[in-house]
């Protein structure tokens, strides 16, 4: 069974207890997940390796790279523990946040963070629970701070904190994550998500520990990050916008437009983008998705994103098939629309001011032009692939790679199929490869034309500087005719 998929956007399923067999992985991937996505905030390493065994077995099946996204907690704030396991505040009550662990009460809770004490101002608003429940600092003190209550509820044990005003002085990374980050840089995965990145010093860091074993992939849901967004994703390989903590610490009216200017800053680096969280949110308990989800989900494809993500949807939900099923069919029917069309072609960032830059345009323009069915780009590092996705070109992108890692990592790319090829040295031989596989993987027919891109000398990295057409024939590589072949 041949995966060959009909849209360019792809879909980031997260896994959990609903999809975590051999059974679902396959189905899931059939699908439409082009990347899983394991959350370290939940699970133990050893359901996560188990994960991981599945969906690497899975591919060696299907022979389709398959990308995995290990997503790391970060630095997460919690609450401690109440007597009784849940307390109401009511607002204009006093609440008093200190490091006492004894469990609390309706009059005081553990804050076990002390840097958020010392940073912490008057005035600074504390959100509890997602954004439920909401606290204002009224005095600072050595071990405590004292707040009032805003907005009352329910805030039962370990709920998660925000401090959207102010900038935390603490570490991107816990011990936790290092020890999450090494278990699965040892196992072998293609993306670290890093949550909560306020600096670009943050995205540094983490780049140091990860050595290239994996593409760092920076979580953009800190209204701090947003000021450093242009720094950050030059330091990232790839960028989410996780509007899941984004929409706690931003006004919900901020989130669209927030989204926006993300994707498009990623877009112009030529950096994949994932859009991220509540995509399909009521498919959690609901086989159909409601008419402003697929709304969403079709805004994101517009907004020319590169992935859209499942959270809990395909990770804890009744209907994770479902969920991959009705996001691939609005991806697919929205990119056949001409609306969507010539707003990609109009977003179009200008060429990169090099001669990979410059081959990258061209052989979206030659493509366009000559009606070709694919442009084939024969990549080591990636870096010839990914400027060919930032053209946004019709044609789909074939992904040629000799490096496995690479192959998977594309899974996550704009409009790009992977396929892992033996090494080539030599046009005539790229072109031979490229014209054979656009043929056995389904893409193109006989008769058709396709374009090629490479670098010379073979092998080396960065050197985008041939642009080739060739005519995909009946016959095998040896036979391949070429077009223009002097
Ligand atoms: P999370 O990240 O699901 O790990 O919290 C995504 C988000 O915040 O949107
Ligand atoms: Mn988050």
């Amino acid at each position: 069974m041949k995966i060959l998929r009909r849209r360019k956007t792809k879909i980031v399923a997260t896994l959990g207890p609903a999809s975590s067999n051999a059974d679902m992985l396959a189905q899931l991937h059939q699908a439409g997940a082009d990347v899983f996505r394991l959350n370290f905030s939940h699970g133990s390493h050893e359901d996560h390796g188990r994960n991981i065994d599945l969906i690497r077995d899975l591919e060696a099946k299907t022979k389709h790279p398959i990308g995995i996204l290990a997503d790391v907690q970060g630095p997460k704030l919690r609450v401690g523990r109440f007597m009784g396991g849940a307390v109401v505040l009511t607002p204009g009550q006093p609440f008093r946040l200190d490091l006492n662990p004894t469990p609390g009460d309706s009059r005081r809770a553990t804050l076990p963070h002390p840097e958020i004490i010392a940073a912490a101002q008057i005035g600074s608003h504390l959100l509890l629970d997602d954004g439920k429940l909401k606290l204002r600092v009224t005095h600072v003190r050595e071990d405590h701070l004292e707040t009032i209550v805003v907005i009352g509820g329910r805030l039962s044990d370990r709920k998660g904190v925000n401090v959207p005003d102010v900038v935390l002085p603490i570490p991107a990374l816990t011990e936790k994550d290092r020890s999450d980050m090494e278990f699965a840089l040892e196992r072998g995965i293609e993306y670290v998500g890093l949550s909560f990145v306020q600096r670009p010093e943050d995205v540094l860091e983490a780049r140091e520990i990860i050595k290239g074993r994996a593409w760092v992939l920076s979580k953009l849901e800190k209204p701090q990050a947003l000021d450093n967004l242009e720094e950050i994703i030059r330091l990232s390989d790839a960028v989410m916008v996780a509007r899941g903590d984004l929409g706690v610490e931003l006004p919900p009216e901020e989130v669209p437009l927030a989204q926006k200017r993300i994707v498009q800053a990623a877009r112009a680096h030529g950096k994949p983008v994932i859009v991220a969280t509540q995509m399909l949110e009521s498919m959690i308990t609901a086989p159909t998705p409601t008419r402003a989800e697929a709304s969403d989900v079709a805004t994101a494809v517009f907004d020319g994103a590169d992935a859209v993500m499942l959270s809990a949807e395909t990770a804890a939900g009744q209907y994770p098939i479902e969920a991959v099923t009705i996001m691939d069919r609005i991806i697919a029917r929205v990119e056949q629309d001409d609306g969507w069309r010539t707003m990609t072609d109009r977003r179009r960032p200008e060429p990169e001011k090099s001669t990979s830059g410059a081959i990258a345009a061209a052989a979206r323009q030659v493509a366009q032009t000559i009606d070709a069915s694919a442009i084939a780009a024969m990549t080591n590092s990636s870096s010839t692939v990914m400027r060919v996705a930032r053209e946004r070109p019709t044609a789909p992108i074939m992904g040629l790679t000799p490096n496995m890692q690479t192959a998977r990592r594309l899974a996550l790319t704009w409009g790009v199929h992977p396929v892992l090829t033996p090494i080539t040295h030599s046009m005539t031989e790229t072109v031979a490869v490229a014209t054979k596989l656009a043929r056995t993987e389904g893409i193109s027919e006989p008769g058709q034309d396709i374009v090629i891109v490479a670098g010379m000398p073979f092998g080396k990295s960065g050197s985008t500087n041939a642009l080739r057409v060739a005519r995909v024939t009946r016959t095998n590589t040896e036979e391949a005719e070429f077009v223009d072949d002097a």
